[in-house]
């Protein structure tokens, strides 16, 4: 198949017209003022998340239009957004007969079910800071988490509760209440802890929205643990006005959409675009509770015809891991627009979609700070494969280094590498890591955030991902992002996906080493690992590519579904493997 390196976009070819159709004009004529005056505001005054993503549909003319479609092992449940307005009343009655004020910290911890969606959103009502947790954690990284975020309530099931909850029970001083959902969705009688379905049933279903100011505490999210201990980021109810614009920019959400986020709300991804940015733009979200599975994938996008499809690059590659030809066997007539998060989108990946979907797999980044998509490849701009895209409107990006006397200086010029940097003032920047003033002060520069992340930018405006700070490779005076040589070393049909790290070396400082895992019908043998490492040289030059070349099954990944590349080089190094609690068993 040909391979594209631009491949080039038109407004008027696209299915529904694009929100963003202009970029620089749209650019130009955004404020976040304007995008916060879109949205209604509470009635009395102040900002609830909840009320723009429920109420205000419940009470307009989608209130009978279907908000989430729960798929289970016993069939589909609907629930529209009047029903959701009544479900998320009733928890937050719950949460306020308990004495559950505005402030305190709510942690979950269950499966996509939909007891969870209505959780967060009732919790918002009341005014309740919300914690998702993935449910394949540990007791101990529970625990140490509902500690640090000084937890009152948890909202489980009841067989986590008994595996995960009850052996650290005693461990855990702040919680005061459990809430539990039986097994089968129904009640749970476990002593210690609350039957979460018989006081939602003896709930009332009308409450009055705590009055929430836009700076108030509403989510308080972990990030992925890639790099090393997870941070603990603060978001306020103002976030919502940057999940209603990338839900528009970004995601492109249109009334008419059937929307699937393949993202578990215990990360980021799952909440932002899983829960809130869906509701506020009043559209059909489906929700699968079942793990990933190529075949029930490609059945769900096609049976529930799904047309917007946000997902991760670890996903896609396990399909294509399953190859193209199945993807053949399924029709998609209602996709139009598909997305990706959480880690670099190797250019094979972008062309890939191309042959199983006839769409290209659109990049964009953001992290758990940012709160929000802020860079992207949207629907009307043409995409370079590799590249993630450009700052959406009300982001301001940029690369930058520090100078010899530690200042900060921005790089102009196009295609040189330095810190990605985003000017400070949108709504969901982090206010905080708990508990951890110091660090939260050090991503700061005068009025610039700084990511973490090393990039460039191209003269067209497109920043391209090179690597985390703490991956980067040093060898020879060159500096090598893994990215670059992973995404040329996926693009030999053997291999399924790649990590790299560099390798102490005392002739050139590191060495880059890649650990590569095969597709089905290759054979991890001697003639396989020579023709990859002249593939690499060929593509890269001999400074680049790497020297060395080690098969595994898999690689280590976060539950996210991020390379843990700190952890492939602590184990070739023989060294401590640092905090595993994100780790995916198995890898
Ligand atoms: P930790 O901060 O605990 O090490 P993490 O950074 O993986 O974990 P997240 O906030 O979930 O936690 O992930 C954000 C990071 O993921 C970004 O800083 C970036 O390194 C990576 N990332 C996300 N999207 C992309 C993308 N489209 N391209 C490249 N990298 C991405
Ligand atoms: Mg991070």
């Amino acid at each position: 198949m040909e391979r594209p390196r631009i491949i080039r976009k038109s407004a008027g070819d696209l299915p529904e017209p694009p929100h963003l159709a202009d970029y620089a004009a749209e650019r130009a004529a955004f404020s976040w003022q304007r995008a916060r005056s879109e949205l209604a505001g509470l009635p009395g005054g102040g900002l609830n998340i909840a009320y723009e993503a429920v109420e205000r549909h419940a009470r307009g003319e989608r209130a009978g239009h279907i908000a989430f479609r729960f798929l289970g092992n016993n069939g589909a449940r609907e629930v529209t957004f009047a029903e959701l307005s009544g479900l998320t009343n009733r928890f937050a009655n719950v949460l306020k007969a308990l004495g559950i004020a505005k402030g305190d910290r709510l942690f979950l911890l269950a499966s996509r079910i939909p007891e969870l969606y209505i959780a967060v959103l009732g919790s918002f009502k009341n005014g309740t800071v919300v914690s998702p947790l993935f449910s394949a954690f540990g007791p101990e990284p529970i625990a140490t988490r509902i500690n640090l975020g000084a937890g009152t309530v948890l909202v489980t099931t009841a067989s986590l509760y008994e595996r995960k909850v009850a052996p650290v029970r005693s461990q855990l001083p702040t919680l005061r209440h459990v809430l539990v959902v039986g097994d089968d969705g129904g009640s749970a009688d476990i002593p210690g802890t609350l039957d979460l379905g018989r006081l939602l049933a003896e709930a009332s279903e009308r409450f009055e929205i705590v009055p929430t100011r836009p700076e108030d505490l509403a989510l308080l999210h972990f990030t992925s643990g890639t790099t090393g201990t997870p941070k603990g980021a603060m978001h306020v109810h103002e976030a919502v006005v940057t999940h209603w614009a990338t839900g528009k920019y970004a995601l492109d959400l249109h009334p008419r959409d059937i929307y699937w986020c393949t993202a578990d709300p215990g990360w980021v991804t799952g909440t932002s675009y899983g829960v809130i940015a869906p509701l506020l733009h009043g559209v059909t979200s489906i929700v699968d509770a079942a793990d990933f599975d190529a075949e029930r994938w490609y059945r769900i996008l096609q049976e529930q015809r799904v047309s917007v499809w946000y997902t991760a690059p670890t996903a896609i590659r396990m399909l294509m891991k399953a190859g193209a030809d199945l993807a053949r066997q399924y029709a998609f007539p209602d996709l139009r627009f598909i997305a990706s998060v959480g880690e670099p989108l190797n250019p094979e990946a972008v062309w890939w979609g191309l042959e199983a979907f006839g769409l290209p797999i659109h990049d964009n980044w953001w992290q758990t700070e940012t709160g929000g998509i802020m860079i992207a490849n949207t629907p009307a701009m043409d995409i370079k494969p590799g590249s993630m895209g450009r700052p959406l409107p009300g982001i301001e990006a940029a690369i930058v280094q520090k100078g010899a006397d530690g200042r900060l200086e921005m790089v102009d010029e196009p295609d040189r590498d330095g810190e990605l940097a985003l000017k400070r003032g949108w709504p969901s920047m982090l206010r905080g890591y708990l508990d951890n003033e110091e660090r939260y002060r050090r991503c700061f520069a005068g009025d610039w955030y700084l990511t973490g992340d090393l990039a460039r930018r191209d003269a067209d405006g497109y920043y391209w991902f090179v690597g985390r700070a703490d991956d980067v490779i040093k060898s020879a005076g060159h500096l090598i992002g893994p990215f670059e040589v992973e995404s040329a070393l996926m693009e030999h049909p053997a291999v399924a996906e790649a990590g790299v790290i560099g390798k102490p070396d005392e002739m050139v400082g590191e060495v880059v080493k890649a650990f590569v895992s095969l597709r089905q019908g290759f054979n991890p043998d001697d003639a396989l690992r020579r023709e990859l490492l002249g593939h690499a040289r060929r593509k890269l030059g001999a400074a680049v590519a790497p020297k060395e070349i080690e098969f595994v099954g898999v690689l280590p990944r976060t539950r996210s579904g991020k390379i843990m590349r700190r952890l492939l080089k602590a184990r070739e190094l023989g060294l401590p493997e640092g905090d595993t609690s994100t780790l995916e068993s198995g890898g």
